[in-house]
This record gives structure tokens, sequence and C-alpha cells, in this order.
């Protein structure tokens, strides 16, 4: 009988854990962020009327920026004492890629439900309304402890991170108002890694995407033209073009593993259209290729490459190549002892019993347009020991993780804003540097 009482014990303790969690109001705030289903191209008004909230909550003054209609840019302030220092900036996105309950959520995407182990599920969970939650958990909780803060600390959220931030992070960048934030540094979104340790990332791969459009003799399908002449041939030669230099690629990721992204390109081809009917032979077929770039690459030699293949696999016919995508490539934010942001965020998270490495993640965040305007920025999300489901059905989060993320932040925050003008550079330019060849 003892299994059964030690079963009873453990049940009726993680019944009393969960029911704490139940009512944590931070847990609480986090679960009704998810609620609210931001899905991109989703009316982002309720997310408005949530911040709205929670400003006047924590009685600090907030800005809706409206670069583009439908696409909100929110900025909340939190004086310092002297904001003649450069600021920090705290970004985060609020919307979240699609999630649809019959691709196998155990619960309702859009219910945050926090279950009896402890675990808050849900769209975003991950990416990355914790962390919104968690910076404004924070900052509430420095506030109300007193807390002087030197330099002038800002949210930011975004509304289009997941689609490329064309009406978000690319035009505030650009914007007078950001301009008077005199950002010194940026800290944006990380990953989770099923391993015990934080990710800080310091750079991003740039992503291209490509269009490669094959034209060839178009006939009935009972001829037999010469392979490459037609639409299909040409595109054979340039889909081997394309994969043999995966492989080579493939290799390299192979050996140096997902955590040093940035050592490969990767290659993926992601669209194949063409064809009219079954006996015809097409005049046109179309491949869309997405492609991360190695971030020391040197992108000039690197498209003379490309349009190299397409001359070669066209044989004297007809292909073309379109760019859908071709994002300059970045600077990425010194990881030295040279940067005082760099060394404060590693102690400070070791502090708070967090090793993090640097690295450069598989794909690209908002943060790369803070680099490309000359400021430093880093990517961070406190989810060591978590399973990476960024973008997959059945998101979700412990409530522990999350609440030592705050923890986190409270201790970051004060530590970065209270760097002096004495060990910061007013030239924020000074702790970014270029790597691509
Ligand atoms: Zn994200």
């Amino acid at each position: 009988m003892r299994w059964l009482w030690t079963l009873l014990c453990l049940s009726v303790l993680q019944a009393a854990r969960s029911e704490d969690y139940a009512n944590n109001t931070s847990i609480q705030l986090f679960q009704q962020y998810v609620q609210i289903n931001t899905t991109t191209n989703n009316d982002l008004t309720p997310a408005v009327e949530f911040w709205t909230t929670q400003a006047a909550d924590a009685g600090v003054e907030m800005t809706v920026l409206n670069f583009t209609e439908g696409y909100p840019v929110i900025v909340l302030k939190w004086p310092g004492t002297n904001s003649s220092l450069s600021s920090i900036m705290l970004n985060s996105h609020m919307d979240v890629v699609p999630a649809s309950e019959s691709d196998g959520w155990t619960y309702p995407p859009f219910s945050a439900y926090l279950d009896d182990e402890g675990v808050i599920w849900g769209r975003g969970t991950q990416d990355m309304k914790s962390v919104s939650i968690q910076y404004l958990e924070a900052l509430k909780k420095l506030k109300a402890d007193n807390v002087t803060l030197l330099r002038d600390v800002y949210m930011t959220l975004m509304p289009d991170e997941e689609t490329g931030a064309a009406n978000g992070m690319q035009l505030f960048v650009k914007s007078d108002e950001f301009a008077a934030m005199n950002v010194g540094l940026e800290l944006d979104e990380g990953t989770s890694y099923a391993l015990p340790y934080g990710a800080i990332f310091y750079q991003d791969k740039s992503p291209w995407q490509i269009q490669i459009d094959c034209y060839g003799t178009s006939t009935h399908s009972s001829q037999f033209p010469a392979t490459n002449n037609t639409a299909t041939g040409m595109c054979r030669n340039v889909i081997n073009k394309f994969l043999e230099f995966r492989d080579a690629e493939y290799v390299k990721y192979q050996a140096v593993g997902i955590l040093n992204a940035g050592n490969y390109t990767s290659v993926n081809l992601n669209k194949l259209n063409g064809g009219t009917a079954n006996n015809i032979i097409p005049s046109h077929v179309s491949l869309v290729f997405d492609i991360r770039l190695n971030i020391t690459i040197n992108e000039t030699l690197f498209e003379a490459q490309l349009n190299e293949w397409i001359t070669e696999a066209a044989a004297g016919g007809n292909v073309t190549l379109t760019f859908l995508q071709k994002d300059a490539q970045t600077p990425a934010t010194v990881i030295t002892a040279d940067n005082p942001y760099y060394t404060t965020f590693v102690s400070v998270c070791q502090q708070q019993n967090l090793t993090v490495v640097p690295l450069v993640p598989p794909g690209a965040t908002d943060a790369r347009y803070i680099r490309a305007a000359g400021y430093p920025a880093f990517g961070f999300s406190p989810m060591p020991n978590t399973e990476l489901l960024l973008h997959s059905p059945n998101e979700r989060l412990n409530a522990t993780t999350f609440l030592t993320g705050i923890d986190i932040y409270i201790a970051l925050i004060k530590n970065l804003a209270n760097l002096s003008g004495d060990e910061i550079s007013a030239d924020p330019s000074s702790y970014i540097v270029k790597t691509a060849g």
C-alpha cells in the first residue's frame, strides 16, 4: 500500500502546486495574453487594448505608432534617472504563427490551459508572449521595489515579425520615434533548448528566397523534344546544381550542428509549380528556394555563383532568377570583453544560475534590423531544459521556467540599465562588427 500512499501524496502535492500557479498573477497575465488570438493578419486591436491596460496599471506612458494601418507598433517607456544616456530596448512581437486544433493540439491553442503538472499550453507560449510578459512583470517588480534605473528602458511590441517585419520593425528603426529613444542595446527573442543552458543570439543569418522560372518547348506529349529544350529538363538541371550545393552544406551542418548555424548555408526547395494538363509538355516550371546564408559568406560572389548555375542549367534556353527576398548580411554584436553589455549579460545570468552561450540561430529575428541600423542586439528567451516547440503543435512552457525567467529579467534589466556613462560608449555602433567577406 505504500506505493499508493506515495502516489497519493505526489498527486496532492502536484495539485497544490498547480493551484499556486493558477493563483499567480504573472501566470494569469501570461494566460490572458496567450488567449488573445494574434495570428498573422488578425486584427491586433485586442492586443493593443491589453497593453493599454497594462501600461495604465503600471503607470507608464504608452505610444501606439501606425506606420501602416492595421500594424500597430507599441512603445512603453520606463524613464531612468539620466535620460541623456542611451536606453535599453526590450523588444518582442505580438503576432504568432497560425495554429489549428486539427494539427494535433492536446488543448486548444488559444486556451492557455494550465495542466496539473504546471505547464501552460498555447500558441505563443514560447514564441514569444512569455518574454513580453516577463519583461513587463520584471519592470513592474523593479518599480514596486523602488529600484532606480539610470537609463531609460523601453518595451516595444511589433506586429509582424513572423512575416518579415515589413510593416513593423523595418519601418520602426527608420522612424523619428526610434531615433528619439537613443537606443544603446536591444534585447530580442531567443529560443528554447532541451539543454541545461540558455542561448544568447548575437547575429542572424540573412534569408534569401529566390524563384527560378524555366521556359521550354510546349507541345503535345506524344512529341519527344530534347530534354534540355524542355522546361522540366532545365528545371532538373537547376535542381541538380542547388542540391549538390545543399549536400555539401549538409556535410558542414552535420559536422558543426545546429548550435553553430552561422557556419553553414541552408538550402531548401520549398515550391515546385508547373504543368497544365496530363498530356501537354509544360512551357513553364517554377521553383522557389529558401536559402539562409553562412554568416561569413561573400554575398556578391555567392550571387554570381547562383547566376552561373542558372546559365549552365539553361543550356542555351531560357531560365530566369528572381529574388523574392534578399536580406543583406547584418553585423554581429560584439561578444568579447570589449562589450560591457555582453559581459554584464553573461555574468548576471550566471548569478541567476543560468549559463548562457553565444550562438547564431538557424532562423532570423527582428534583431537583424536593429543590428543593420547600427545598434547591438542580443536574442534571448530564458527557456533552458525546454523542448523546442516554436511554430509547432502543442507549444507549451513550464510555469516554473516562466517565473524563473521573470527573476532573470529583473537582474538583467537592473544591471544593464544601471551601466554608467563611463562604462558604455556613447556610440552604439562600437559594439557591432561586420563578419561577412
Ligand atoms: Zn518569434
